[in-house]
């Protein structure tokens, strides 16, 4: 039996800004299994990165539901949401989020910092992520020394080191040139064949295209949530 690892109903959410109130998600339903690989398309405007941002507990809903691994979320103070990010989520964004003046490997060893890790540990385990992501030799490099793909590496790194259940992608390649793309989904792909649901977020169907479930959505109803006929796994290794 294959279990949810996110369990969302009738999920609403609107921004309010003085007087005007627009509503962006109306009422999703919708699950994702422990291990899935996941995409969410749609247009600019449809509601994907607030939803990945709900999904994320980075911001609030209005209705609905939301559990994660079988935990009610709701509004929570910012120390307990932290906490269920920490041990749940790993996050990649379009534009890396990388901070400018730490190195690789402190980049990538941060979220242990929050953690309470000590300085020898996390720089160790660090250093084992970077070298999973083929990039050991650039431990000691600043982001903007780094090129997109080797960016985008670096946070996928940052986001497995606290061996997140989940992985939360909003527009991974949208950066990205589609040679450094394909790498990019390779690599997501190899995360996710580790048992890490991956969610990606993207207007693109290349990549779309390779994962096995696309949800589609469209003025913040899901329009289609199907399996992906021309998905292949990965041969094994
Ligand atoms: P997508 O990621 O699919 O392009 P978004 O979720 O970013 O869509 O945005 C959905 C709608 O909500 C858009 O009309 C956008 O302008 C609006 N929106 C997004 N974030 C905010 C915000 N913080 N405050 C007000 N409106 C927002
Ligand atoms: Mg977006």
């Amino acid at each position: 039996m294959s279990k949810s690892i996110i369990r969302v109903e009738a999920l609403h959410k609107s921004y309010v800004n003085g007087k005007n109130s627009l509503h962006v998600l109306k009422g999703l339903t919708m699950n994702i299994q422990e291990g899935e690989m996941v995409s969410i398309m749609g247009s600019s405007g449809s509601g994907k990165s607030t939803l990945l941002n709900v999904l994320g507990i980075l911001d609030n809903y209005d209705a609905g539901s939301y559990h994660l691994d079988g935990i009610p979320i709701t509004r929570m103070n910012e120390t307990k949401a932290a906490r269920y990010r920490n041990q749940y989520i790993g996050f990649v964004f379009q534009s890396f989020n990388l901070i400018s003046f730490k190195n690789a490997v402190e980049n990538v060893a941060l979220p242990l910092y929050y953690q309470g890790v000590s300085r020898k540990k996390r720089n160790d385990l660090a250093l084992e992520y970077l070298g999973r992501m083929g990039l050991r030799e650039w431990a000691h490099h600043l982001p903007s020394e780094l090129s997109g793909g080797q960016k985008q590496r670096l946070a996928i790194a940052r986001a497995l080191i606290s061996k997140p259940k989940m992985i939360l992608a909003d527009e991974p390649t949208g950066a990205l040139d589609s040679q450094t793309s394909r790498e990019v989904m390779e690599l997501l792909k190899e995360v996710n064949q580790t048992g890490i649901a991956m969610v990606i977020v993207t207007h693109e169907n290349e990549i779309a295209a390779q994962t096995r479930r696309i949800i589609r959505l469209r003025d913040g109803i899901i329009e289609s949530d199907e399996v992906n006929a021309d998905f292949q796994t990965l041969p094994n290794t």
